[in-house]
């Protein structure tokens, strides 16, 4: 099977779809402000759509999917939708990413569905800061869901900490800590200012990736490498004597659109070419007009050719690029 090589030699094999706008929790940076209305029903995919396009998507070159959302463990269903993926000859790999509210008692179901490894996203390990942060009291939830995931061999886990100055930096060494005991990949991300979030004093929350890296240098020696073209979004590295890795997220600082390999696929069934672009493209409307695989996969294609080079945003000005919040959008 071919590959997608976009205009700027890259390999596009990386989709990740979002499977729901709605999310159980209210992470004060991530929700939209003042609320937002959900897709109607109507308007989000179903599993069959969903596989139908993997199967085109598979067929143009994706070779790895990451299923997201808004919380994808909401979803009804969502174990038989990775069961579908996963049993899509030529996909590789199938990942997820949650807030691990139901990964306690989901974690078995979703490994035996071919899920490979999860994505855990946690901003503190102090249960009242969780709830100021996320607006719920279900930070022992988590714990339990990411010690499942372990046990049932979703690894390595990979717990994502979006650092924020005043509200959680004073817990980075003991998230660096983590994976001195704990075989995880504990990686710290920059906060980005999203479509109409509810921060509304993102300067002040925001902190740099080489001031997080001085930080976790307190808890032993780091040697991070130059940046490498490499499609993983996250600089890793270990500490001494670590079971785990810890890994650097800097979609600003420094950006790896050099090595982008992805395209996002929302809720509604729009494909987008960059995290930071508004453009989307349509595939909803010619998968529901009947189109056929070969059809489908064409407009894959379409969205790889028109990936742009980079984006060449700071921190200021990427707010009114996303065009849609980032539970939307699916991170
Ligand atoms: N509900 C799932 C979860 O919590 O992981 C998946 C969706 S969530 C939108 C995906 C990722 O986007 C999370 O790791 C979250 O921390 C990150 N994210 C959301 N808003 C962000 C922001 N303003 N800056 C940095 N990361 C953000």
């Amino acid at each position: 099977m071919k590959g997608i090589v976009d205009r700027f030699d890259r390999r596009i094999d990386y989709l990740r779809i979002s499977i729901t706008d709605h999310c159980n929790l209210k992470c004060l940076y991530c929700t939209p402000f003042g609320g937002r209305d959900r897709l109607a029903h109507s308007e989000i995919l179903s599993y069959e759509e969903i596989a139908r396009l993997m199967l085109a998507a598979v067929q143009a070159g994706i070779r790895k999917v990451r299923v997201t959302g808004g919380e994808p463990l909401m979803r009804k269903g969502v174990v038989e939708l990775c069961r579908m993926l996963s049993g899509i000859e030529g996909l590789e790999s199938l990942t997820l990413t949650t807030n691990g509210v139901y990964l306690q008692e989901l974690a078995p179901q979703l490994h035996d569905a071919g899920v490979q490894r999860v994505n855990v996203s946690l901003d503190t390990l102090r249960p009242e800061r969780f709830k100021k942060i996320t607006g719920h009291n279900l930070l022992s939830k988590v714990l339990s869901g990411i010690k499942r995931a372990e046990e049932v061999g979703l690894h390595p886990v990979k717990i994502n900490t979006v650092v924020m100055r005043g509200i959680n930096d004073d817990e980075i060494e003991d998230f660096a800590r983590l994976s001195l005991k704990k075989p995880y990949q504990v990686r710290f991300i920059e906060l980005m200012r999203t479509n109409g979030c509810g921060l509304d004093d993102h300067e002040s929350l925001f902190m740099p990736v080489e001031e997080i890296v001085k930080v976790v240098r307190r808890v032993g020696e780091l040697s991070l490498g130059p940046a490498v073209d490499s499609p993983d979004p996250a600089r890793l590295c270990s500490l001494p004597g670590g079971f785990g890795r810890v890994g650097f997220i800097a979609p600003l600082s420094w950006h790896f659109c050099g090595s982008c390999n992805r395209l996002r696929l929302t809720a509604d069934g729009k494909l987008r070419t960059c995290l930071f672009s508004e453009k989307e493209i349509d595939i909803k409307g010619p998968l529901r007009a009947g189109d056929s695989i070969a059809e489908l996969a064409d407009i894959f294609r379409l969205a790889a050719a028109q990936k742009p080079h980079g984006h060449s945003l700071d921190r200021t000005d990427i707010e009114k690029h996303f065009g849609r919040d980032m539970q939307a959008i699916g991170g």
